[in-house]
């Protein structure tokens, strides 16, 4: 492919992408196929000649539309958001056109040099803390995902901890350090609240240390109390074990719960080694909105932040925002400098190398996408954004106050999560009698969760018995597709 017809093919699937766009409300959000369908619609073996590019592109509603599952639909209401606008596509284009691997400063300064600055944007725009600025100590850095994003801060966690224990005892000779670290690695404990999201423990398990949970309850909202966080250390000390790691979360995925970050501070006091990473993959979009950034003048002890742009604020997939207090908590981590990477810049000190804050070497121009998205809806049309999607939970909560005899509201709404689940009692004699006709738009862009995490509960298996029937109920109506989550 040349200039030429790749001017002509980018064309007609920039057209055909509009297209797709303009025509997504009427299409079924869901596919209707059975698992393995694209085997037999492809060929066995790659193609032995070349193929023309409208043959290729002809393959994409013939094979592909079929199998997908329109996450971009008005009538999508499952998980959390996962943004996709054109400001966005056009960011993604950019990026694949440059296609630069910037894991140095030197390997592309404007890939480096950019991301700094919409890093910066971000955290003002969040009202974090001054230390979360490139200005100071901190800075941001954007990673694929907040699974990838939680990694990352444990890592550092894990390796700052047993710093300053080697530090503490004072040894030196470098192969009893490593003995020393071996030994006290298997004491580290990395913690999340029940209501974290899975990430955190699939992290320790990266990691190679423990995890452990802190039980939530439904009278604290599902938010992770001081006491308990207090409870648990102390427990963990008691047995010799070294808790050096936390997740605390703004907006939970189940509930969307804000987990207690004041008295939280308070235990870390007595804990300062402890790091806490703050979670708000999802939630932290709403930060962009003064009534809510009261939340982020409470991270100032905590140590390191990620919000997901990719979910609620309009960015396509992927661009997780972590932002750390200290950057020589990630560098000290994650920096090797093998002679191939050296170069008179990195060794100057006067340019940041992000491939020392991440886990791959290689990364995507990602800050482009961002860029685009904040210039073209400016702060205003962000916090715009956020706000009518709260507007519209509350009044999708509404809508299910409104129909007690047929659901009863758990949690919510918070954020634009609303929680529900089917009122046992009275299934039978609702199913039959819900009015058609209705408009399905007051439902768009709210969240319907289904289950809190409690786990062998008599009401969580009541809830459970009802997702499956909100599912049905629902999916004869209109085509939607809730979301449900249950953890044990
Ligand atoms: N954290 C929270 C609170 C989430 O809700 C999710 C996903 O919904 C994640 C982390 C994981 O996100 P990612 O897919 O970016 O790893």
């Amino acid at each position: 492919m040349d200039a030429s017809t790749f001017t002509a093919a980018a064309q007609s699937c920039i057209d055909e992408i509009a297209n797709y766009y303009t025509t997504l409300p009427s299409r079924p959000v869901l596919p209707s196929i059975q698992p393995g369908y694209l085997r037999s619609l492809l060929p066995t073996q790659a193609p032995q000649d070349p193929e023309s590019w409208p043959s290729i592109q002809a393959d994409i509603e013939r094979t592909i539309m079929p199998g997908m599952t329109h996450w971009q639909s008005p009538n999508f209401m499952a998980f959390f958001p996962a943004s996709s606008t054109y400001p966005g596509i056009l960011g993604e284009m950019w990026s694949a056109a440059l296609t630069a691997p910037a894991f140095n400063w030197l390997c592309s300064p404007a890939v480096t040099e950019l991301e700094t600055i919409v890093m910066d944007w971000l955290a003002r725009m969040l009202a974090l803390p001054e230390g979360f600025l490139s200005q100071g100590e901190g800075g941001g850095v954007i990673q694929g995902s907040a699974s990838e994003a939680v990694l990352t801060a444990m890592v550092a966690a894990r390796e700052r901890w047993l710093r300053r224990a080697i530090e503490k005892e004072g040894i030196t000779d470098e192969e009893e350090k490593e003995d020393r670290i071996c030994e006290l690695r298997g004491k580290l404990v990395a913690l999340g609240s029940q209501q974290s999201h899975s990430s955190t423990q699939k992290a320790a398990n990266i990691a190679g240390t423990r995890f452990r949970s802190i039980a939530t309850s439904r009278e604290d909202g599902f938010a992770l109390t001081g006491r308990s966080l207090r409870a648990k250390i102390e427990e963990l000390k008691s047995k010799g074990l070294e808790p050096y790691y936390l997740t605390v979360t703004l907006g939970t995925t189940n509930t969307c719960a804000v987990d207690q970050f004041e008295a939280i501070t308070e235990v870390k006091k007595d804990y300062p080694d402890l790091w806490i990473h703050v979670d708000a993959a999802y939630a932290g979009a709403a930060l962009v909105c003064e009534e809510y950034q009261h939340y982020s003048a409470q991270f100032a002890s905590f140590e390191s932040f990620n919000m997901n742009m990719h979910k609620w604020l309009l960015t396509n997939f992927d661009a997780s925002c972590l932002f750390v207090q200290h950057r020589r908590d990630l560098t000290d981590a994650l920096s090797i400098t093998p002679a191939y990477l050296r170069n008179q810049f990195s060794d100057s000190g006067l340019v940041t190398d992000y491939r020392d804050w991440q886990i791959p070497l290689g990364r995507r121009f990602r800050a482009l996408k961002i860029w685009f998205v904040i210039r073209t809806w400016g702060v205003s049309g962000l916090q715009a954004h956020v706000r009518r999607h709260i507007k519209l939970g509350e009044m999708f909560a509404d809508l299910v106050r409104g129909r007690s005899d047929l659901f009863n509201i758990l949690t919510g709404p918070s954020f634009a999560l609303t929680v529900l689940t089917v009122n046992p009692r009275r299934r039978k004699m609702v199913e039959p009698g819900v009015a058609d006709g209705e408009d399905p738009r007051p439902y768009q862009d709210s969240h319907v969760a289904v289950t809190p995490q409690e786990a062998d509960s008599k009401e969580l298996d009541e809830a459970n018995a009802a997702t499956k029937e909100v599912y049905e109920l629902v999916d004869k109506r209109r085509e939607v597709f809730f979301t449900s989550s249950v953890i044990g």
